[in-house]
Formats: C-alpha cells, sequence, structure tokens
C-alpha cells in the first residue's frame, strides 16, 4: 500500500483532534478527507507531512514507518508535496522560480526541461516570467501544484486548495487538478470541507467526523449507499421517509412497499428511516400520487422542490426546469429509489 494510517491518534491536551484514523491509498489514487470543521482533517494532513507527531498508532509510506509514537521521520525527508489554503507562492518569484524552488539539486537543463514540462501541463507555459500578483486565484493554484510535483514527491498533500476561489471555479479547478494529478501518476490527499470539491477530485472520500472516519469509499457508494446517518445527512440532500420492514427487504411507508438491496440485518416490525434522494422523487403527470409544492429552487437545468404529502411528510424532488409549477400547485410523483438506504428509527 502507498499510503496507510493505521489508528492514528492525536491529542491537544485530553481532546484527540485525531481518534483512530485508519485508512489506505493506493498508488497513483486521489483520496480525501471530507468533514465539518474542527472535525480534524488538518491535523491528519499535518500529521502525514510530519509537521504534527502522533500520540499513537502509525503512518506508513510505501511500507516505511513515517511515524508512529515516540518516533517522527523529518518532513523534509518524507517526499511529500503540500498544497496549501493559502497558496504560499513566493511574491517576489516569477512563476518559473517558484516552480524551480524545490529543484535546486537538479543540474540546470533538468531544471528547465521539468519547469516547462510542469508548466505546460497545467496550461501556464505563457505565464512563465509573470509574477504571483498579475495572476488569477485559478491560475496562481495551479502554480502552486506544479510546484508541489515539480521535485516528484511520493504524495502530495492539499489542504485546502480551492477555499479561497469562488464555488463555481472550485469544482472546475477540482476537474483540472484531477487531470494534472493523474497525468503525473501522482498519489495525492485532499483535505476539504466542501463536497462538490471532494467529488470533482478525488477517488475515494473519507467523511470524517470527530476526529475519526465514519465511511471511506467511492463519491457514488457515499451518496447511494451511506454507511451512517451522518453521512447520509453530510452528503447530498434528501429527506427521511418512516417506514416499518415488513419482509426480509420490505419496508411498508406511506408510499407504498419499497425494497431495499441487502436488507439482511432487518427483522420485520422494526422500525427504520428511509433515506430519499431528489433524484429518487420523479414527477409524473399519469401517478395517481400526489404531493403539494411548498417551496422550489431555481437550478438552471432544474427545479428542487420541496413537495408535502397530504399526512405532512415532505419529500425533496430534483425536477427538469421545463416542468414549472408554482407553489400550492399539487404535482404527480414516483418513487423511483436507485438503492434504498435504510437507518434505525431515532426515538423521537
Ligand atoms: P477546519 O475545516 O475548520 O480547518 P479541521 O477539520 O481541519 O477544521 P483541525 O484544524 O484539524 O480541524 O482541528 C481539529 C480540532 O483540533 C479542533 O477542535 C481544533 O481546535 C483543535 N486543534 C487543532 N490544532 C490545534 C493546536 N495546535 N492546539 C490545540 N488544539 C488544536
Amino acid at each position: 500500500m502507498w499510503l496507510e494510517l493505521h489508528e492514528v491518534v492525536r491529542r491537544f491536551g485530553t481532546r484527540a483532534a485525531v481518534n483512530g484514523l485508519s485508512f489506505q491509498l493506493e498508488r497513483g489514487a486521489i483520496g480525501c478527507l471530507l468533514g465539518p470543521s474542527g472535525c480534524g482533517k488538518t491535523t491528519a494532513l499535518r500529521c502525514i507531512a510530519g509537521f504534527e507527531p502522533i500520540d499513537d498508532g502509525v503512518i506508513r509510506a510505501q511500507g516505511v514507518v513515517l511515524a508512529k509514537r515516540g518516533e517522527s521521520i523529518a518532513p523534509e525527508k518524507r517526499h511529500i508535496g503540500m498544497v496549501f489554503q493559502d497558496l504560499a507562492l513566493f511574491p517576489h518569484l516569477n512563476v518559473h522560480d517558484n516552480v524551480a524552488f524545490g529543484l535546486a539539486h537538479v543540474s540546470r537543463d533538468e531544471r528547465r526541461r521539468r519547469v516547462e514540462e510542469l508548466l505546460t501541463v497545467v496550461g501556464l507555459a505563457d505565464r512563465c516570467f509573470h509574477y504571483p500578483h498579475q495572476l488569477s486565484g485559478g491560475e496562481q493554484q495551479r502554480v502552486a501544484l506544479a510546484r508541489a510535483l515539480a521535485p516528484k514527491p511520493d504524495i502530495v498533500l492539499l489542504d485546502e486548495p480551492f477555499s479561497s476561489l469562488d464555488s463555481e471555479l472550485r469544482e472546475r479547478l477540482g476537474l483540472e487538478v484531477r487531470q494534472v494529478l493523474k497525468r503525473f501518476g501522482a498519489t495525492a490527499l485532499l483535505v476539504t470541507h466542501d463536497q462538490r470539491e471532494a467529488f470533482a477530485v478525488a477517488d475515494v472520500v473519507g467523511v470524517m467526523r470527530d476526529g475519526r472516519l465514519e465511511q471511506w469509499a467511492t463519491p457514488y457508494e457515499l451518496y447511494h449507499q451511506p454507511a451512517t446517518r451522518f453521512v447520509a445527512d453530510f452528503i447530498g440532500e434528501g429527506v427521511f421517509l418512516p417506514g416499518d420492514i415488513v419482509g426480509p427487504s420490505a419496508v411498508q411507508t406511506e408510499l407504498g412497499v419499497l425494497h431495499m438491496n441487502g436488507g439482511a440485518r432487518w427483522r420485520p416490525g422494526q422500525r427504520v428511516d428511509l433515506l430519499l434522494r431528489p433524484d429518487d422523487v420523479i414527477h409524473d403527470d399519469a401517478s395517481p400520487l400526489t404531493a403539494e409544492v411548498c417551496a422550489r429552487t431555481f437550478r438552471g437545468a432544474d427545479f428542487l422542490y420541496t413537495l408535502r404529502l397530504p399526512s405532512g411528510t415532505q419529500l425533496l424532488s430534483l425536477v427538469p426546469s421545463h416542468h414549472d409549477h408554482a407553489i400550492g400547485e399539487r404535482i404527480g410523483i414516483r418513487i423511483e429509489p436507485d438503492h434504498v438506504v435504510a437507518f434505525e428509527r431515532k426515538s423521537s
């Protein structure tokens, strides 16, 4: 395994910022730690980089121990490239010299060749002699990435690299960064609290809560098969629909009987909440089931409708934006979940 964390703990005083964190990243994979503010993402990244010692567990890269309790390889010996939140480009160096900064040990020709190659890949070959203040935020971000990749690190760590940019730009740049990392075959770990960014960049995402992982999975799995209610809430949008287990994989709800995939752990009679995503609730004029529109958000290609069932239960539905319905109207709906995921009902 290229990067491996096993039960890593980092405490500040009596409080563990990272509290038993374990995951593995294969060579060439892009991972992401995603979670709310204060869940320990940055601390985890700093432990991997070597800026923070660890109190328990072990961090390995290619089988070699980078850190364990009382033992730590110096950051500069870890072959790790970093891209920070604030980019931290040197303002007095031009683009070429910023990227060449970590290449003091290679020959002049090799250095020039490598910087040119990197700037071509990040699409900034014509900005060689520009200074950071002459570049847009996105361009500076790409220079920072090229600089991190220049010494051919074994692992690249990215700490909220897009946080200074607006959210539209973040997703686009996320994709660009992903392409650059993939072109270099880099193994990378990103931390962010922005789900769109995580999904745009990473192959595998770990949702963190209170210093540990709730789930480590592909974006698709996190969205469609969240392992916990916290992940279901944190990732994407949706509502919880109450139901009762009536068969090995069947749940009786006010919308009829819905079938789960893999219902083995449920017993008949158990009370559950089913996760329904907005794309599971289809607008269908021919359907006998109707709901009242009580709110709507126009998103360009589609509307996100909040719908109320006669019982008062609310659902979300994603509908192509040419279906323009007013608040108060009743519209036909059909439930067509890709995956029905159930969680034990919280006692109210
Ligand atoms: P954010 O998204 O807000 O940056 P994060 O998930 O990256 O949050 P961390 O910065 O890792 O979270 O912080 C996790 C917890 O550890 C927080 O409660 C924070 O206050 C605490 N913490 C982090 N660094 C230190 C430190 N040097 N000394 C004391 N407490 C710290």
